[in-house]
């Protein structure tokens, strides 16, 4: 691929503020009720399976996987459904959530079983009856990551630890509380794919995390792990690849299609957990900061928790919310209220104070070229804005704006405050209705 179209050794020096790094996770305990959306991954959404009056218990099935690229969703409480309604998500989306009211109990469900996994086969089919999904932002059903039809493509088991974004310590967490568990995670799916090389990336200003993980691998020279520059974004997917094992990920491919199968750290222990003991994805490990929240912390959550239960367990606020994000200050989305839910691909939720919350004025380009050198994937956002607002789908094909991450940098570094991610997400969109419109022309 030409070098114009990646540059991973661009990106931004962020302000990391990790003032969580040093917290242990503290499990918070069950709120009165949940809400669970069916839809918390990429692809079809599930489909319910409970009603109104249905008693369940933590980790019962309570939506089956809608299709290949899915996954099954279990109940995080346990009690007593009271509904099951649609709901609109942060992204706009609007999915069936099935409300259940806790009993207080967290009674785990007597059919848990763990799973068998002598094959490969069975390690997807087990990972795809956990419910797991991409835990460190991007929700993709791992499962599909794992259904490789020959096994000689699988040349790099990469996990990813680099945890760029600011504020966010939960994978550090996972990385320093739950070593034993990554440890045999590690070695069980390596044991499967044998790759020629296991990477683990960590950024150096982890260094605590590194320490503890090269501790447990010194005795395998397969099995090594990067300390990587900290960089925004290193731990995006593609700029991972391209720096641990140097290879460029193309337009339009996967990790695998250039022999990589690639692994967010805490998504890997979580899946290690489900084989050891059965139980499903039902909590999540989230980070909770921001300059409004009283009393920061690491938390285990159970998934669907109402985040004004979430700040009230972090003591309150000390003033009130100006914005609430899902995520880091860079790819964190907006949350509608805080009767939002925590998600399965939460792994923070950050509250800002009037003086952080960024309502900076958008002025018109400047042309000054920031974006374009600092975008790891060498894109032009305003040769973009230009296709956007002309909406010239063919222009934005030839500006490549699919292979645009979101990963923020460009807006970071932008003097006049462009909204270049919206903008990207909106012209990937008038880019698809384009490219439609040709295969409709075609047949
Ligand atoms: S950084 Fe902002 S002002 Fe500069 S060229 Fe890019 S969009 Fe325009
Ligand atoms: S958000 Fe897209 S355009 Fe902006 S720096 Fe990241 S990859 Fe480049």
């Amino acid at each position: 691929m030409s070098k114009r179209f990646f540059d991973p050794l661009s990106g931004v020096h962020v302000p990391h503020r990790k003032n969580t790094a040093l917290m242990e996770a503290v499990r918070m305990p069950a709120p009165s009720s949940v809400v669970i959306p069916t839809v918390m991954h990429i692809g079809a959404p599930a489909k319910p399976i409970v009603k109104a009056g249905d008693k369940v218990a933590v980790g019962q099935l309570i939506a089956e996987s809608g299709g290949f690229i899915s996954a099954p969703v279990h109940a995080s409480v346990s009690g007593t459904v009271k509904k099951v309604e649609d709901i609109v998500l942060s992204n706009g989306r609007s999915a069936p959530a099935v409300f259940i009211e806790s009993d207080g109990e967290m009674r785990p469900f007597e059919g848990l079983e763990k799973p068998k996994v002598d094959t490969l086969e069975e390690l997807t089919e087990a990972v795809r009856a956990s419910g797991i999904v991409g835990l460190g932002g991007a929700g993709f059903p791992t499962s599909v990551k794992l259904a490789i039809k020959d096994i000689e493509q699988a040349e790099y088991f990469l996990i990813n630890g680099a945890e760029c974004e600011p504020y966010i310590t939960s994978d550090t967490r996972t990385m320093l509380d739950y070593t034993d568990l990554v440890e045999r995670g590690v070695r069980r799916i390596s044991d499967f794919l044998k790759p020629k090389a296991v990477i683990i990336g960590v950024e150096n200003n982890k260094p605590r995390s590194i320490a503890a993980l090269k501790k447990r691998f010194e005795d395998d020279p397969h099995i090594e792990v990067k300390s990587l520059p900290p960089m925004y974004p290193q731990g995006g997917e593609k700029v991972l690849i391209y720096n641990t094992v140097g290879r460029v990920v193309p337009e339009g491919k996967l990790p695998l299609d250039v022999g990589v199968v690639i692994m967010n750290v805490t998504t890997l222990a979580n899946i290690e957990q489900y084989i050891e003991t059965g139980m499903p994805l039902v909590e999540k490990l989230i980070t909770v900061d921001g300059s409004a929240v009283k009393e920061p912390k690491n938390i285990f959550v159970p998934i669907g928790t109402r985040l004004r239960d979430v700040f009230e367990f972090c003591g309150g606020f000390k003033e009130e919310p100006k914005k609430v994000l899902y995520g880091g200050p860079m790819m964190g989305t907006a949350v509608p209220n805080l009767d939002a839910p925590v998600l399965k691909n939460t792994n923070a939720v950050l509250a800002f104070a009037e003086k952080d919350a960024d309502h900076k004025q958008e002025t018109p380009c400047i042309r000054c070229g920031r974006c374009v050198n600092h975008c790891p994937m060498r894109l032009n956002p305003p040769a973009i804005a230009k296709a956007y607002n002309n909406k010239d789908g063919e222009a934005l094909y030839k500006q490549r704006v699919n292979l645009c991450m979101e990963c923020g940098a460009c807006s970071f570094v932008c003097p006049a405050h462009q909204p270049i991610v919206q903008r990207h997400k909106l012209a990937k969109v008038v880019l698809r209705n384009w490219q439609n419109s040709q295969k409709g022309d075609k047949a």
